[in-house]
């Protein structure tokens, strides 16, 4: 493979960061634990692509299902013709998500996903007679996709400030990161669960009554692996109760294992009513996505006096033959390989080799969580923020070949869960190097 000629003419940077600017290493393969560039270079994936490839690039079984299911089936438009694919992936789907959560609504995308089950919390409130709660709560820092509901509720400015106000009624709860900065925390904070006090403060300012639904990332992925305070998930479970709110966890990220099971509500003990997933469920391999909706939440549409099941909401592509065919493999993968169980069995030696970055130059937290890992940077402070995080990304990059993932000034690490002690003694060891010698 060679670089097209015309890349400076069409390359179109998808990012507004400064930073990104730069021409992309252009990829020929990947493999395993792999990328390979055009040049033939290995890079190390230390992200999992951009947290989706759980299982290792180019899995044969996932290969072979889409490969097979193209040529089979590769079409279906899911009205008044159906795939059997998407109620088959649906059942799956119910039995590794928590009990209640046993109804799926297929989207293509993180995004969508988060549109979508905002679109359901309203229309669940409509349905009983609470069409005023149109009011939403994010937070601080969150980061929910780029469609107009996520780009809303995500609390990254950034991702907002080109697009006018947004939608009308939300309000972001403080993050809780300043509680864990400089703590070099060991899995989750111990202090803080008080702040989940705001959410109270917030939904009463406009009347409980006007609030449809609060929406979370159980681990803030993008904004720099931001985790909960002990307890501070179930707070936010039981304020949402108490004003009859609708509770979102978004699993874009941390859904499908890296959590050590299969979605961070079972690992955390706190059950939403809605849960989003994307990302690992087909490993990345095809767009996909899926809204997971309690049982309480579907008898209700079921019994709603608008006949709201009829709303007009669905993709052309919602439950793609191709793309449940890919998930019904990846999930088949992570099962047979016990994956999911990989990122409790390797925790301890992830936390070391995380840990064992505590007092290099510029370090200031390192945090862990399952496969999960960051390392937060003091910004320089004659630079643009995130200027030293993004020099130890391309650093990573360039003399490590290396692929991790850049916030700011936090560098997040999330292998896919096939990753072996080698593996991580090489990231640990290469970020060991390039660390002092950032500027
Ligand atoms: N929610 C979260 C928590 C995410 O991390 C992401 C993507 N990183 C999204 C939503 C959006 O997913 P997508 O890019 O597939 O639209």
């Amino acid at each position: 493979a060679q670089a097209p000629d015309n890349l400076d003419a069409f390359w179109l940077p998808f990012t507004a960061n400064k930073a990104f600017k730069a021409r992309p290493r252009l990829l020929a393969s990947a493999s395993g634990m792999y990328y390979t560039d055009i040049e033939g270079r290995q890079i190390l994936d230390a992200c999992a692509g951009l947290w989706c490839v759980n299982a290792g690039h180019a899995r044969p079984r996932i290969v072979e299902a889409i490969r097979q299911q193209v040529g089979t089936l590769d079409f279906a438009p899911n009205f008044a013709m159906a795939s059997p694919l998407p109620f088959k992936l649906a059942e799956r789907l119910a039995e590794l998500a928590p009990v209640d959560l046993n109804h799926v609504f297929f989207t293509n995308s993180g995004s969508e996903s988060v549109d979508s089950a905002m679109k359901i919390a309203l229309a669940y409130h409509r349905v009983r007679g609470q069409g005023q709660r149109t009011r939403f709560i994010g937070r601080e820092k969150a980061y929910h996709g780029v469609g107009f509901g996520g780009i809303s509720v995500g609390g990254l400015p950034n991702n907002r400030k080109w697009f006018g106000p947004g939608l009308p009624g939300v309000d972001h709860l403080r993050h809780t990161l300043d509680l864990e900065r400089n703590a070099f925390s060991k899995g989750l904070p111990v202090h803080g669960v008080e702040w989940a006090e705001e959410l109270e403060r917030l939904i009463t300012l406009h009347d409980a009554s006007t609030i449809a639904a609060v929406i979370i990332e159980p681990i803030s992925g993008s904004a720099g692996v931001i985790l909960p305070p002990q307890g501070y998930l179930q707070r936010i479970r039981q304020l949402c109760d108490k004003h009859g709110v609708l509770l979102i966890f978004d699993e874009v990220i941390t859904g499908f294992g890296r959590v050590g099971k299969a979605f961070a509500s079972q690992r955390f003990g706190v059950t939403p009513d809605l849960m989003t997933t994307a990302k690992g469920l087909t490993n990345g391999c095809v767009p996909m996505g899926a809204v997971l909706v309690s049982d309480g939440i579907f008898e209700t549409f079921m019994q709603g006096p608008d006949n709201v099941i009829d709303l007009f909401h669905g993709y052309t592509y919602s439950g793609h033959p191709l793309a449940c065919a890919a998930a019904l493999a990846t999930l088949d993968t992570y099962a047979e390989e016990n994956l999911f169980e990989k990122a409790i069995e390797l925790g301890d030696y992830w936390q070391a080799g995380l840990h064992s970055l505590k007092g290099l130059p510029h370090v200031v937290d390192v945090r862990n969580f399952g496969l999960i890992g960051a390392v937060e940077f003091a910004p320089r402070p004659d630079a643009h923020p995130g200027a030293r995080g993004f020099e130890a990304f391309t650093r990573a990059f360039n003399e490590g070949q290396m692929l991790t993932r850049i916030t700011g000034d936090v560098l997040a690490l999330s292998p896919p869960l096939i990753v072996e002690k080698a593996h991580i003694d090489r990231i640990f060891n290469t970020l060991a190097e390039i660390i002092p010698k950032l500027d």
